[in-house]
């Protein structure tokens, strides 16, 4: 696999750095004792999407995966509906420990996971996040409501630690929500289709901007 190399060391190597420092800083304790795994993330760290989702579940604390349960399989769907391949994107989650019996993560431990989720998006330098259901979509636009907004991508800038980061955000309804309601289910797939043309319209603006630039 080409793997980018930066002078902090390959991709790889900094989402490693990233898994080690969550264990040495014992971020979220009370979950991590719990859990059987850290599930840090899955697919290409070149990825063009990264897909944010809640936390881990049953099936994913097992196997140390994001999304490998019944919600995974529908988003593996959409995704191949769309034409977009499992290992070309990167999938993670907001919180990387179980929260147990499957209860929504609380406000403290999606905070306390925040910084380590944005050094994984400046490793992976994605053209959008799609977030998967209201709980990653509040951080990156704290004031949307996902009935609202879901489906219409929006260009953001976030500022922390001192450094700006600007994205291109797709909030998505969650996948396990959809599940079960037949018209969700609809509206979710309509909103994936959409995401091949969005990621064209980024590339074409960023190197609209790399011309302007002299890049
Ligand atoms: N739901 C999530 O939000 N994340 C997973 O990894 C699995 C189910």
């Amino acid at each position: 696999m080409d793997e980018t190399v930066t002078a902090q060391g390959s991709k790889v190597e900094q989402m490693a750095q990233i898994r080690d420092e969550i264990i040495k800083q014992e971020i979220c304790a009370d979950l991590a004792k719990q859990a059987k795994n850290l599930v840090m993330g899955d697919g290409s760290l070149d990825a063009e999407v990264v897909f944010v989702g809640e936390a881990p579940g049953k099936n994913e604390d097992e196997q140390g995966l994001p999304f490998v349960g019944a919600a995974g399989k529908f988003l593996n769907e959409m995704l191949e509906a769309a034409g977009l391949k499992r290992k070309d994107v990167y999938i993670t989650n907001i919180v990387k420990y179980r929260p147990p019996n499957n209860r929504d993560p609380a406000l403290e431990e999606k905070r306390d996971f925040w910084p380590f989720l944005l050094r994984q998006l400046e490793v992976v330098q994605p053209k959008i996040i799609a977030t998967l259901g209201r709980h990653s979509m509040e951080y990156f636009l704290p004031d949307a409501r996902i009935s609202a907004v879901h489906g219409q991508p929006k260009r953001i800038h976030v500022t922390a630690d001192g450094k700006d980061y600007e994205w291109v955000i797709m909030p998505l309804f969650h996948p396990a929500a959809a599940l079960y309601n037949g018209a969700m289910r609809e509206t979710l797939m309509d909103d994936f289709a959409k995401l091949p043309s969005v990621i064209g319209q980024v590339k074409a603006r960023d190197n609209v901007l790399k011309i302007m630039a002299g890049q």
